[in-house]
């Protein structure tokens, strides 16, 4: 019970250092994202230990995809904070006479970061910089898997920044729980679809305004006119970046039937290409994910791959064919290096079933036809995509990135993580020295004849 009293104060502790209205200027956002940066940098070699020892990332994965990411991000945030901050003046409609109209970005106030395994630093650190940038305090629950990491993030944020603005509290469910029995004025959770529905069951009990980032099943569609050997390069990189572990990552790939057979070879191609040195392969989390992903795989349907080791949870990349819906991989999100291939003969029955289907958080499309990929883009609902390519609509960080449906609620990246974590304050201002009286009563027919012209 000693972590939920620990819970309580820091909250308490955060909840009075946002009422002295610190956080809120130009000088100290700018300051504490510098502080930020500073940490990043000296701790960039531990982080970088921590996430090879956690998920055996390569130090090229671990500083494209978590310590270069912030890094980028917190540049574009120094960079752009004053803009972001500024109150714009909006027009007015002209029957509101000497009216001036504004929106103030305001922080929320006091917030609260979960994070996931799979890219387990930058996961919390990209909502740490939009908490800042937007004046809020934070606290930040990493995932207690990648241990790790979570040790170093601890260490970097609670030596970095007081306990009263920004802080690591770590461990399992149950501490998650206590934190939630806060009312904190911002929740961003990132994790599975199944944990951010408790997520926001407990965020109604004080209506607490909420980011869902959370995963599902991402369709890739090969059409017969696309570049076969591109298109097997980019789906590899994607897939087997982090072993799979991917939120993005191509779940499954739809395939027209006349091409399967090349795709397939150009795929294998691929793979062999790119992880020629095996220590550019991630590993499986831990051995209940392991496990899992082992249990995943139908052996018969192995087209290649799936050369497992218990010990370092290394799974090869593996990919399967012949696959059907009701076959286990097909159940749930893989999130690991498994890659099923299923065909189809015509655009429009792919499109059909997709609709069917919960609505993913990325879905991609690789053809040169136009008609293919206006129809999938038009006609399917999704949260971020791309046309001939996989992933990298998480790198612009003028691109919302987020999900829609069961795979999430809300945005973040660049401006729209000032955005997430501002509340968008809108006000009027007025003059005094005239007082039109037409919305006043007496009412009488006149006025009301002369307001049923204007408002319509
Ligand atoms: P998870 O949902 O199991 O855990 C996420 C966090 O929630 C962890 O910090 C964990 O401690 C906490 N948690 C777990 N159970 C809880 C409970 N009952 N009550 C309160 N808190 C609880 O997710 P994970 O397995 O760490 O991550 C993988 C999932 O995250 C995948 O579904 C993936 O698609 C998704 N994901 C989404 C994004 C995105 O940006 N949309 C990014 C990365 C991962």
């Amino acid at each position: 019970m000693k972590g939920m009293v620990d819970v309580n104060r820091i909250f308490e502790a955060q909840k009075t250092f946002f009422g002295t209205d610190q956080t809120k200027s130009y000088e100290f956002r700018r300051k504490q994202l510098a502080k930020l940066r500073e940490a990043i940098i000296e701790y960039q070699d531990e982080i970088e230990r921590a996430l090879y020892a956690d998920l055996h990332k390569s130090s090229f994965e671990a500083y494209t995809t978590e310590v270069g990411f912030v890094l980028k991000s917190l540049s574009i945030a120094e960079k752009k904070l004053k803009k972001w901050m500024k109150t714009k003046r909006v027009r007015t409609p002209f029957y509101q006479l000497v009216t001036a109209s504004y929106i103030q970005p305001e922080p929320y106030g006091n917030t609260l970061v979960i994070g996931p395994y799979n890219y387990p630093f930058q996961l919390v650190i990209e909502p740490l910089i939009g908490a800042i940038a937007a004046g809020n305090t934070a606290i930040i629950k990493p995932s207690e898997f990648t241990v790790e990491t979570e040790r170093v993030l601890k260490q970097m944020i609670n030596e970095t920044f007081p306990e009263s603005y920004v802080h690591v509290v770590t461990g399992d469910q149950e501490v998650t729980s206590s934190l939630l029995d806060e009312p904190f004025d911002y929740i961003f959770f990132t994790g599975s679809t199944r944990v951010g529905q408790i997520i926001y069951r407990k965020a109604s009990e004080h209506l607490t305004p909420v980011t869902l980032e959370l995963g599902g099943k991402s369709p890739t569609i090969v059409d017969s006119s696309a570049n076969l050997r591109v298109t097997a390069r980019r789906i590899v990189f994607a897939k087997f970046i982090n072993a799979g572990q991917t939120c993005i990552a191509p779940d499954y790939v739809y395939v027209h039937e006349s091409v399967e057979k090349p795709l397939i070879e150009e795929l294998k191609k691929a793979i062999e290409a790119f992880y020629k040195n095996e220590e550019d392969l991630a590993h499986i989390v831990n051995d209940r994910h392991f496990d899992r992903l082992r249990k995943l795989i139908d052996s018969d349907k192995v087209d290649y791959g799936n050369v497992c080791d218990p010990k370092t949870r290394r799974i090869s990349p593996t990919i399967m064919t012949n696959v059907v819906w009701e076959d286990d991989v097909m159940k749930e999100e893989i999130f690991g290096p498994i890659l099923p291939i299923m065909t189809f003969t015509k655009i429009s029955d792919v499109i059909e079933l997709l609709k069917t289907k919960e609505k993913p958080l990325a879905l991609y499309v690789f053809s040169n036809d136009k008609s293919v990929t206006d129809a999938c883009f038009n006609r399917l609902s999704f949260g971020g995509g791309a046309i001939n390519d996989a992933l990298m609509h998480v790198s612009n960080p003028n691109l919302p990135f987020g999900g829609v449906g069961m795979s999430g609620i809300g945005t973040y990246h660049g401006y729209h993580s000032f955005k997430t974590f501002s509340h968008m304050k809108s006000y009027v201002r007025k003059r005094v020295f005239i007082d039109p009286p037409i919305a006043y009563p007496p009412y009488g027919k006149n006025k009301e004849r002369m307001i049923r012209k204007i408002l319509k």
